[in-house]
């Protein structure tokens, strides 16, 4: 086991951190039954911060016998949806007010700036948890008239009743722990099902924090389970289990075939939010202030870690030098630290892991002939720092333009009128998000449509809201999240029929 320092923690954090961090199972914290635990770091130090439990497929059984007997006969089962309302909103109102804790629990595990974890993934997170605690009482089906042509006469009464899928399991990944979490709890729980979460190892802190919270807001026993640990163990795990009845992933889309996979067993239901290599395109027509800020902010929010990051920027050709070096010198001016320093706009990247595998990205993309305009390489200081990256001269046969990076490294191409821009804005496995800058409404609407992305933005980039669904096409996955589409992923529909 590693020593334990403490020198980045701030003192705030640190009694809740020198407590052993436990699994949350049946409303008990609790030790792995392995009895292990795994080293959490800060990434702005590469220094051990604190430990997990490391739950296994043995404390994973425990969770789904605790998450079953809740749905099945607990008292959420019978718990009014305006009784879980409540409940839900509580959630979101502990959240906010130990936002400032939950905040530094985040910069500290996963490295973001501190004002960003407190503005954008806590808030958001007490927001979603809202959102949903509305949607529980407003879950309905319909009347529907039918006619049975083979009964002639037959009169009928037909509805249909929304029921929640039953036991899920949830695994989330680094990037955005906290509100990952929200995003995945908030339609599971407005729906009345029962849940066995397992956040990222990389990132388990905030978790451990919100499962205390879930406690504190009367949540009973063994509807919130949480299982820290390692993805090939308790996640692997989780997504095989036979009393499971749908298992909700966030992560790469690597893992998100073999969640399919383990899924197949017994067939239990997926959603699926995975990778993306999303387009950003800058028209000649753009404000271009607006739209070369928005580029940057684009690819460089949370150091890059963002699913729908506009990692290829598409710019428009007499336009295109202009915006590379806009964007370039917005890149070579960012603050780069510990999310601690007020002055810092980009943190480290999560793990030394994900250091490495963007390292790899710039050097490969070097070598197959791309420049880079700003950045280009990894920082020489402990913690896992790299620079913001702007590569030019990048085709479509390079890995940085065909492959999610996941950090702070944009791909920038030019392109001459629509129907190539469309081609290339399409030419790729994934589909999750796209940005449009243009000041001509007429071919943003246009391109919104031809576009195939789960979510465009236009003249904006990284807006999320609660109330907007999120998801992708091809690769980038099934189902979506937030809005009331997310409460599909947790419903069946059941049709009744009553012969009159
Ligand atoms: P990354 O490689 O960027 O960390 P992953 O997709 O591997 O992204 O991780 C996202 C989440 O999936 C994490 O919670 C991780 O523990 C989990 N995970 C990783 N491998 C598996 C697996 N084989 N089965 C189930 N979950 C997994
Ligand atoms: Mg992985």
């Amino acid at each position: 086991m590693s020593t334990i320092t403490t020198s980045s923690v701030p003192e705030s954090l640190q009694s809740f951190l020198s407590s052993p961090k436990k699994l949350f199972i049946d409303g008990d914290w609790v030790a792995a039954r392995s009895g292990k635990c795994f080293d959490v770091f800060d990434p702005s130090t590469d220094q051990v911060i604190g430990q997990a439990a490391e739950g296994d497929a043995a404390d994973v059984e425990l969770a789904v016998a605790a998450a079953r007997k809740a749905f099945d006969s607990g008292p959420w089962s019978s718990m009014t949806a305006s009784q879980r309302s409540r409940l839900i909103w509580k959630v979101g109102d502990l959240i906010e007010q130990n936002a400032d804790e939950l905040a530094q629990l985040e910069t500290l595990d996963n490295g973001k700036p501190l004002a960003v974890a407190k503005a954008a993934d806590v808030a958001l997170a007490a927001d979603m948890f809202r959102y949903m605690a509305g949607w529980a009482t407003k879950i309905e089906g319909s009347t529907i008239p039918v006619n049975v042509p083979y009964v002639p006469g037959g009169e009928f009464h037909a509805f249909t009743l929304k029921e929640p899928v039953g036991v899920v399991g949830q695994i989330i990944p680094w990037n955005f722990p906290l509100l990952m979490a929200a995003w995945k709890l908030g339609p599971a729980l407005a729906t009345g099902c029962t849940i066995v979460l397992k956040p990222a190892e990389q990132t388990p802190l905030s978790a451990v924090r919100l499962g205390e919270l879930i406690q504190e807001a009367g949540v009973p026993d063994g509807v919130v389970n949480i299982i820290t640990g390692f993805g090939e163990t308790a996640g692997a795990a989780i997504a095989a289990h036979d009393q499971i009845d749908k298992v909700a992933f966030t992560g790469s889309t690597e893992v998100g075939k073999l969640i399919v996979k383990a899924a197949a067993g017994n067939l239990k239901k997926v959603t699926l939010e995975l990778g993306g290599k999303s387009p950003n395109v800058v028209y000649d027509d753009a404000d271009l202030d607006t739209a070369i800020a928005g580029a940057a902010d684009a690819i460089f929010f949370n150091q890059g870690q963002v699913c729908s990051a506009g990692s290829r920027l598409f710019v428009q050709q007499g336009i295109y030098d202009e915006v590379v070096a806009g964007v370039s010198e917005i890149a070579n001016n960012l603050k780069v630290g510990s999310g601690f320093d007020s002055e810092t706009q980009m943190g480290p990247l999560v793990s030394r892991e994900q250091l490495e595998r963007v390292r790899g990205y710039l050097k490969a993309g070097l070598a197959d002939g791309a420049e880079a305009t700003a950045g280009g390489a990894a920082l020489d200081q402990p913690g896992y720092f790299v620079q913001p990256t702007v590569l030019k001269n990048a085709s479509k046969s390079m890995s940085i333009v065909r492959e999610e990076i996941f950090g702070p490294v944009v791909a920038a191409m030019p392109f001459a009128n629509d129907a190539e821009l469309v081609s290339q804005a399409n030419d790729s496995s994934y589909g999750l998000a796209a940005g449009i800058w243009t000041r001509d409404i007429s071919k943003a609407h246009r391109l919104a449509k031809s576009v195939k992305a789960g979510t465009v933005w236009i003249n904006c980039y990284s807006i999320f809201d609660a109330a907007l669904p999120f998801g992708g096409y091809k690769q980038s996955g099934w189902g979506r999240e937030m809005g009331h589409a997310a409460l599909e992923n947790y419903l069946q529909t059941k049709s009744v029929c009553i012969s009159l």
